[in-house]
């Protein structure tokens, strides 16, 4: 994804490494071209404007080290401003002191949350943990019958409604009230002892109000530890308005970056952190339950670097 911002920045980088010293002038020139770089690579302005000041500031005032060349010190710069847009620290889940932790999916239709609520289920697995999952995902016809099967894959045990199965012993009686089954999915994972609750959400093809509403009645219903918004990274630009949207209307702790796997320019995943404030956690990187990673920005940015 970043291949393009990738090669730009190293070959900006490549320039310097002739210079014995850095003038004032060729700390701007170099600056402009990293801003030009991040521009092309669809990076938010107001996150771009940040970046480069600070880039611009640090290399001006750096104590000549004796350790590295001009080129290595720029880089080094670079390198620390990606990991702090990037959200800095990895940030692990928040877990409950009682469990269950409880774990909010947010984000538009299509963002990839009914992929990433098995993903990130299967991983919890991994760990030890017994998550259930909640499909209060009533929208799409199709979206509850989508997390049993993730569940299925997974082998984690879905917690939906029935709402075509009327007579079942198994009826649950919400209809599609997606509020009632994040609550009744809640009792379930204390009746049955499982630690961690994933529930997935509805999204729109854009933001409005009666999603935000829904969201918003769903954490009020149960209270989370976390609350995840998963954003799309193949979105561009609209991701930093999205995320905003979102952190305004429901809020959120985390950010997941999904389709990772694409070939978008890697401005979300550069502006999404930073314009929100919120630690990208997750990274989602193809449609596969095992395509998934714990997100490090100290990674990423020598990733972008390498
Ligand atoms: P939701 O509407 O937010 O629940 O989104 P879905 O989980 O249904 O995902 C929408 C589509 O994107 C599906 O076809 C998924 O298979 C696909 N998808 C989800 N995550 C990824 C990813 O990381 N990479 C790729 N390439 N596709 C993904």
């Amino acid at each position: 994804m970043f291949a393009t911002l990738s090669d730009r920045l190293t070959s900006t980088f490549k320039n310097l490494r002739t210079k014995g010293r850095l003038s004032e002038a060729d700390i701007d020139a170099t600056v402009r071209e990293i801003r030009r770089a991040l521009l092309d690579a669809d990076v938010a302005v107001p996150v771009v404007r940040s970046f480069t000041g600070a880039v611009r500031e640090r290399a001006l005032s750096a104590e000549v080290s004796a350790a590295l060349n001009p080129a290595q010190q720029i880089v080094k710069i670079v390198n620390e401003e990606l990991v702090a847009i990037l959200g800095g620290d990895t940030r692990t889940l928040n877990m409950a002191k009682n469990p269950p932790t409880v774990i909010l999916l947010a984000g538009l239709q299509g963002a990839g949350k009914t992929t990433l609520a098995g993903k990130l289920a299967l991983h919890l697995k991994s760990q030890g943990h017994t998550p259930l999952l909640v499909a209060a995902d009533l929208q799409r016809p199709n979206a509850v019958t989508q997390l049993q099967v993730v569940g299925e894959r997974a082998g984690v045990p879905v917690f939906a409604p029935h709402p075509g199965n009327q007579g079942s012993d198994d009826v649950l009686p919400f209809g599609a009230d997606p509020v009632g089954v994040a609550r009744a999915g809640l009792e379930t994972a204390h009746q049955r002892q499982h630690d961690v609750l994933i529930v997935d959400t509805a999204g729109r093809l854009g933001v409005d109000a009666d999603l935000m509403q829904q969201a918003s009645d769903i954490r009020d219903a149960v209270s989370p530890d976390e609350i995840l918004f998963v954003i799309d990274a193949m979105i561009g630009q609209d991701a930093v308005t999205t995320a905003q949207a979102f952190a305004d209307g429901v809020g959120f702790t985390g950010v997941v970056l999904s389709k990772l796997d694409g070939d978008a320019r890697g401005g979300a995943a550069l502006s999404v952190a930073s314009v929100t404030g919120r630690p990208i956690m997750y990274a989602s990187t193809g449609e596969k339950l095992t395509d998934f990673e714990v997100f490090h920005p100290d990674r990423m940015a020598s990733r972008i670097l390498d």
